[in-house]
């Protein structure tokens, strides 16, 4: 790993641009220290240099915190924590309502072996396991979320394509009830928005 590897995030990440100077300057020491870590004794030290990379790139303690509380969430959805499912989880509680290849392009910066793969994969474990939210605007890529459980819809952007939140007015699912049910038990209303956000509908008039 170089040092650019690990210092790509924090230029990226409005998180990590978050961060204290010093935890950022901790974080552009680790790989050195890892490397210092794993010269004399080889094989064996390697584990060790890993957690150490690992350790240091919570190195601030709200990072830290994040980290362990990210941790929890995959552990009690039922699935192993890996590096890969946490950045991907953080990447998405960095940015909502993003593509499979939007996670990856902000995970493969901080993942040793980033793939594409292993991002759909993760994704959908997050989505299978309750974690996730997929919502599929007509004509968008698949978009993935962490906010789940709570009827919300989206407005979609026709212009430039941000999709935005809006609370279920009623709550809880079905908050809409068709006209006629046609015998069916309805479960759920996923209602989408398409309208032009406040900065598309300004600059086109
Ligand atoms: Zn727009
Ligand atoms: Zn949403």
């Amino acid at each position: 790993m170089h040092v650019d590897d690990v210092e790509a995030p924090d230029g990226m990440d409005a998180a990590g641009a978050a961060d204290t100077p010093a935890g950022a300057a901790m974080r552009a020491d680790a790989p050195d220290a890892a490397m210092r870590a794993d010269a004399p004794a080889g094989a064996a030290a390697a584990p060790d240099a890993a957690m150490l990379v690992g350790a240091a790139s919570g190195a601030t303690p709200a990072g830290t915190a994040m980290r362990a509380d990210v941790a929890a969430a995959i552990r009690g959805a039922g699935l192993r924590v890996t590096d890969s499912r946490v950045a991907v989880f953080e990447a998405l509680r960095s940015s909502p309502h993003a593509s499979a290849d939007a996670v990856f392009g902000r995970v493969a910066p901080e993942l040793e072996h980033p793939s594409l793969q292993s991002v759909y994969n993760a994704l959908n474990d997050f989505a299978d396991a309750g974690l996730v939210r997929r919502i599929e605007p007509a004509g968008r890529p698949q978009l993935f979320e962490l906010r789940v459980g709570d009827n919300h819809h989206h407005l979609v952007c026709t212009g430039c394509g941000v999709v935005v939140d809006v609370d279920c007015v009623v709550g809880e699912a079905p908050c809409l009830s068709p006209s006629s049910a046609r015998g069916f038990v309805v479960r759920e209303a996923e209602v989408t928005f398409w309208g032009m956000c406040a900065a598309c509908a300004a600059s086109a008039v």
